[in-house]
C-alpha cells in the first residue's frame, strides 16, 4: 500500500525497460522510489530479442522485464501496478493521482520532489487478424532497425509511412533482394523523387491501395489490394506510426515535438523543473538500448540534483535488502 503521507524523493511512471533501469539506479542511490506501471510495456509483445546486448543467444521481452524487476527487487522497490490518472505541482511538490489495479474508490495521492515519466508509446492500431499471435510468430514486424538482420533473404512487405512514405523499404533493402511496398490510399503520396529511389534500389511498388491483411495456413500474411489482387509474403511490417504516452506532461506544458514525444535535455530533464522523462515516450530511437540507457542518464542526474542523501551510523557502503521505502 502506498503512503500516502510520504514525500517520494521521485515518482517513476511506467515499468518498462526504462523506468525499471532508472528505479534500479535511484534505489541503489538510495532513493526513496514509486514506480507505477499499467502492464503494457512494448518489451512484453517482443518474442525474442536479438540486438539487445549482453545475450548471444537472444533474450524474449517478457524474461527481460522479470528480470529488472527481480533486481528492483534486490534493492528493496517494487512495482505499483495501476494507473497515474492525473499528474499536477502543488506547493513546490508534484502530485499524482493513483489508481491501484483492482482497487474501487477515489485514486491515492502520491508525492514526490521529482517526476520521471517512463510512460513509451502506443502503436497505431494494427487491422491485421490476430495480430498478436502473428508478431509472436514473426510474420508481423513493427520495428526494422529491431529485427531486419532476423529476416534476412526473405520475401518482404513494408506499407508507406506518413513520413518518409519509402524509408522503411528502402532500409529493408540491406536484408533482402525480395521487398514490396505497398501505397496504403489514393492518390499517391510518392513523388517522383521517391520513386527513383524505389527504382535505383529494385524496390517493387504496388500501386493499387492496400485493403486488407490476412494470414494464410501457416501464419504468413497476404496483402489484399484495391484492385482484387492478392500478395504473399514472409513478413509484413506495416509501419502505421505510434502516439507517445505523454499527456501528463503535456497538461503540465512540457515542450513536445512530432507524435508528441517529449523535447528532453542532455540529462532528460524535460522544459518543466523536476520533470524527467525516458525511453520511447522521449524524441529519438524507439530501443530497449537507448531506454535503459536515457534511464542511467536521468537517475543520475536526479539523484546528484535533489537535496543530499546522508548515510548516518556507518562507515560501511550501502547494503542491498533494505525495506521498501
Ligand atoms: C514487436 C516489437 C518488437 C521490438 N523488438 C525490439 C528489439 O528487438 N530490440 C529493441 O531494442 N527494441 C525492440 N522494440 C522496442 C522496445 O520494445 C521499446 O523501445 C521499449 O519497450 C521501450 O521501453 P519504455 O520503457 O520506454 O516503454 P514501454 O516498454 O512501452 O513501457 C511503458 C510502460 O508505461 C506504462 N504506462 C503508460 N502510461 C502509464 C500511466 N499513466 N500510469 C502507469 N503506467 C503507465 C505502460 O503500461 C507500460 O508498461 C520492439 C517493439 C515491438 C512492439
Amino acid at each position: 500500500m502506498p503512503n500516502s503521507d510520504q514525500v517520494y524523493d521521485t515518482l517513476i511512471v511506467g515499468g518498462g525497460p526504462a523506468g525499471l533501469t532508472a528505479a534500479i539506479y535511484l534505489r541503489r542511490f538510495t532513493r526513496s522510489v514509486a514506480l507505477v506501471d499499467k502492464g503494457n510495456s512494448r518489451l512484453r509483445l517482443i518474442p525474442v530479442s536479438h540486438n539487445y546486448p549482453g545475450f548471444p543467444e537472444g533474450v524474449p521481452g517478457h524474461v527481460l522485464l522479470g528480470n529488472l524487476t527481480v533486481q528492483l527487487e534486490r534493492y528493496g522497490g517494487t512495482v505499483m501496478p495501476g494507473e497515474i490518472l492525473d499528474l499536477r505541482i502543488e506547493d513546490g511538490l508534484f502530485v499524482a493521482d493513483y489508481a491501484a489495479e483492482d482497487a474501487e474508490g477515489d485514486p491515492t495521492q502520491l508525492r514526490a520532489h521529482t517526476v520521471l515519466l517512463a510512460t513509451g508509446v502506443a502503436d497505431a492500431g494494427l487491422p491485421i487478424e490476430n495480430w498478436r499471435e502473428a508478431i509472436a510468430f514473426g510474420s508481423l514486424r513493427l520495428c526494422p532497425v529491431c529485427d531486419g538482420f532476423d529476416v534476412m533473404d526473405k520475401r518482404i512487405a513494408v506499407a508507406t509511412a506518413d513520413t518518409n512514405p519509402v524509408g522503411h523499404a528502402l532500409f529493408m533493402r540491406t536484408y533482402s533482394s525480395d521487398v514490396t511496398l505497398f501505397e496504403r490510399g489514393s492518390p499517391s503520396m510518392l513523388n517522383d523523387d521517391e520513386r527513383r529511389r524505389l527504382d535505383a534500389a529494385g524496390v517493387r511498388l504496388i500501386e493499387s491501395p492496400l485493403r486488407s491483411v490476412t494470414l494464410d495456413a501457416s501464419m504468413k500474411p497476404v496483402l489484399h489490394t484495391e484492385d482484387g489482387e492478392e500478395y504473399s509474403a514472409d513478413v509484413f511490417y506495416p509501419m502505421l506510426g505510434e502516439k507517445a504516452r505523454s499527456n501528463l506532461a503535456l497538461n503540465l506544458g512540457a515542450r513536445t515535438a512530432q507524435c508528441d514525444e517529449l523535447v528532453v535535455d542532455d540529462h532528460q530533464a524535460t522544459s518543466v523543473p523536476g520533470l524527467y522523462a525516458i525511453g520511447d515516450v522521449t524524441v529519438g530511437l524507439n530501443q530497449i538500448a537507448v531506454a535503459t540507457g536515457g534511464a542511467a542518464r536521468a537517475a543520475t542526474r536526479i539523484h546528484n540534483q535533489l537535496p543530499p542523501a546522508l548515510r548516518q551510523g556507518s562507515t560501511r557502503p550501502a547494503q542491498a535488502g533494505w525495506t521498501a521505502a
